[in-house]
């Protein structure tokens, strides 16, 4: 990699979403900065979105909280801390480990999330330890794990350049992962690639596409059960590749008895689609949150990996499936055990070997015997009193789980609630008892993981102000004040990298494929230098594709087809409720908006929040353009600005999931979202709500 040219340049990661791009900071010496993309980062060679090219708009110290809090008032670390460790100390004392729990973030860097998984599930004893990224890629973990044995994405950002055919489902990669999208659209200028949209919604990524598939929501599994029975049917099955896979016959059994089930396409879309895909060697076939935030989204990603498998497009250049995740950490996330059904470096809770092999690498005094709470069950054990103290890291639960109103009643009525955070000001951080003033991005040491696997660095380029600290050095801290001193007694990021690096070396002789056993000896300058490294690095493995040999981590080593049937969404229709309501993001907003909204420019995009409906449904409800619209169910309800377009389906909604605010009818979008879940992931159903919709008239 070239040198930056200037010593007040620092390389660094976009803290936004699950591109990773690369980004070169220069502070202006006066608490700002300003930056450009990194021409030598392999997500972005130098490309930004307009979120990331604002990022320099959003490090102001307005908002920021700069000591800890216990109640409202300031005091210092050591008080906080104290209280901090004796509570839950004295929580676990009395009512056992499982009645305490940490729920996290995409935004925790691989070395904070080390730590805190080490923390709950070998120390502290209980797997309670759940992430935001369960609410955008849980599915696509799961369905991983059915069809190759582990969590592993098995193509990289290059195989997208190289396909023929690129198919978006659940996806609109345009807004939401905007530099791959731009990848691929100057790949296809190029290579004259088709691009297929499977969305519900006619979205931005379909500008250009030569097919969008307005698909009825929860369709997918049909539709991919139809491309398997007509990969079959018109002989492109790849039967040298099914010596590799397992469940090929009752896979394609069970599509062709779903053969006719419902998908809102009609046969001749459908089968214009087949023969595309078919008849495409080099097909992606890229899917995001349309599939996995679904009550049967597991079933979707294995819906999909089915076709892949049958065809043997899996492995090589150009051509597989391939899962992008929302948050810049969410990959990391997956890696370090920071979900409730995973231990370190994809080695897995239910098993005794991996238990054992967890334990005594962190001569650990306990581990929990099988998965934790995941995100919904566990704010469900929030508000029941099971969890009797807990720690909310770098979220907002109160504005985005599903039920937020419920999710924000059992916050506030918890007995002992921390909330690590730059800002006190989101609606969880003002139900904290305890308010730890953490670092932000731009003043954050360590590594995030992205989409292709690609380890990268975040670098410090502002100091910490206040008496902000690290995430990583909270966590060890209250660890030692709990008792553990050795256990957490670490110094740098580098010397948590370097442990990490080691264990997931006994990963991969497990038999796993996380193994970055190859970095566990990095000095400090080297850790400080890394470049950007796809994993697995080990001896002997080095970064790129997966399966290429046709050996997947099952026992046996063969990969999975699973025999799946459509299922509707969880929440059905009725007179009462006649419109299915669907939520996702904005081009330029990101999550609750507690940083873009800084920008101004981010927030003239879309000013307001909105609710998208269909001409024909706002004729017959008598609303006009801008015309305020109340939705309303039975967990909320919302006010929103009506946005009339022929985009959206008949019977369909569709409003963004940023605006946050305070119990009662405003734009708090998740309030109206069911904690309905995929049975398998956990996942909820963030895309299927039912709501009613009316006008509201003017006093
Ligand atoms: Fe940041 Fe994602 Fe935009 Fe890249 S595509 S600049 S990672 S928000």
């Amino acid at each position: 990699m070239k040198d930056v040219s200037s010593p007040c340049e620092i390389r660094s990661t976009c803290p936004y979403c699950g591109v990773g791009c690369g980004v070169i900071l220069r502070p202006d010496g006066m608490g700002g900065l300003t930056l450009r993309g990194d021409p030598d980062h392999p997500a972005n060679y130098g490309r930004l979105c307009s979120k990331g090219s604002a990022l320099g708009e959003t490090v102001s110290l307005e908002g920021r909280v700069l000591a800890p809090q216990v109640n409202g008032q300031e005091t210092d670390w050591d008080s906080a801390l104290d209280l901090v460790a004796s509570r839950f100390r004295d929580t676990i004392a009395a009512h056992g480990p499982d009645s305490v729990a940490f729920y996290v973030s995409g935004q925790l860097l691989n070395e904070d999330y080390y730590v805190a998984n080490k923390l709950m599930k070998g120390f502290i004893g209980s797997a309670n330890i759940d992430t935001n990224s369960r609410l955008c890629m849980a599915s696509t973990v799961a369905g991983h794990k059915r069809a190759f044995g582990t969590d592993t994405v098995p193509g990289t950002y290059e195989d997208l350049e190289e396909a023929d055919l690129i198919v978006l489902v659940g996806s609109n990669l345009a807004w939401c992962h905007p530099v791959l999208y731009q990848r691929i659209l100057a790949a296809r200028k190029e290579r004259g690639a088709k691009l297929v949209v499977i969305d519900p919604r006619r979205t931005s990524s379909c500008d250009g596409a030569e097919m969008h598939l307005a698909i009825a929501p929860g369709g997918d599994v049909a539709l991919f059960n139809g491309l398997l029975a007509a990969i079959a049917r018109q002989g492109a099955v790849d039967h040298d590749f099914l010596a590799h896979v397992e469940g090929f016959d009752a896979a394609l059994a069970a599509a062709e008895a779903q053969r006719l089930a419902p998908t809102g396409l009609s046969q001749d879309e459908m089968q214009a689609f087949f023969d595309l895909w078919i008849g495409t060697e080099k097909v992606v076939t890229i899917f995001s949150q349309g599939v996995n935030q679904s009550s049967s989204g597991t079933d979707k990603v294995n819906a999909i990996t089915n076709c892949h498998l049958a065809t043997g497009r899996i492995g090589k250049p150009g051509l597989g499936p391939f899962s992008v995740t929302g948050q810049p950490n969410a990959m990391g996330g997956r890696e370090v055990g920071g979900l409730a059904n995973m231990l370190a470096c994809h080695l897995d809770l239910e098993n005794a070997t991996h238990r054992t092999a967890v334990q005594g690498f962190w001569d650990a005094p306990t581990i929990p015997q099988g998965a934790g709470l995941k995100a919904v069950d566990m704010f469900r054990a929030v508000g029941e009193g099971r969890i009797k103290a807990l720690w909310i890291i770098h979220t907002n639960p109160a504005v985005s789980m599903p039920d937020a109103d419920a999710v924000r009643a059992a916050i506030a009525g918890c007995d002992f609630v921390v909330v690590s955070d730059i800002t006190g000001e989101t609606d969880t951080a003002r139900l904290a008892d305890v308010l730890l003033p953490a670092s932000a991005w731009a003043e954050k040491e360590g590594t995030v993981t992205n989409s292709d696997r690609t380890i990268s660095r975040q670098r410090a380029a502002l100091p910490v102000p206040g008496q902000a600290r690290a995430d990583w050095d909270i966590l060890a801290d209250v660890g030692r004040r709990m008792g553990w001193t050795s256990a957490f007694d670490f110094q740098s990021t580098a010397e948590i990298f370097r442990e990490y690096a080691a264990l997931s070396g006994i990963a991969g002789a497990l038999g796993r494929d996380f193994d970055i056993s190859g970095l566990a000896d990095l000095s400090d300058s080297d850790y400080e230098a890394l470049a950007p490294t796809r994993w697995p690095v080990s001896a002997g493995k080095q970064g790129g594709r997966f399966f290429a040999d046709g050996k997947f981590f099952h026992d046996g080593g063969k990969a999975k087809m699973l025999a799946l049937s459509q299922r509707a969404p969880v929440s059905a229709l009725d007179t009462e409720h006649p419109f299915r309501l669907n939520t996702g993001r904005l081009r330029d907003q990101w999550h609750t908006m507690t940083r873009t909204a800084r920008s101004p420019r981010l927030s003239a995009h879309r000013p307001e929040p909105f609710v998208e409906i269909h001409p024909e449904d706002a004729a017959r409800l008598g609303i006009g353009a801008s015309d305020l619209v109340r939705l309303k169910n039975a967990t909320g309800s919302a006010i929103l600005r009506a946005r009339i377009t022929s985009a959206q389906r008949p019977g369909e909604l569709f409003a963004p999931m940023h605006w946050t605010g305070e119990t009662g009818p405003t734009a708090r979008i998740d309030a109206l979202v069911p904690a309905v879940t995929d049975p398998v992931s956990g996942q909820p159903e963030s895309k299927a709500a039912t709501v009613s919709a009316a006008k509201v008239e003017a006093a």
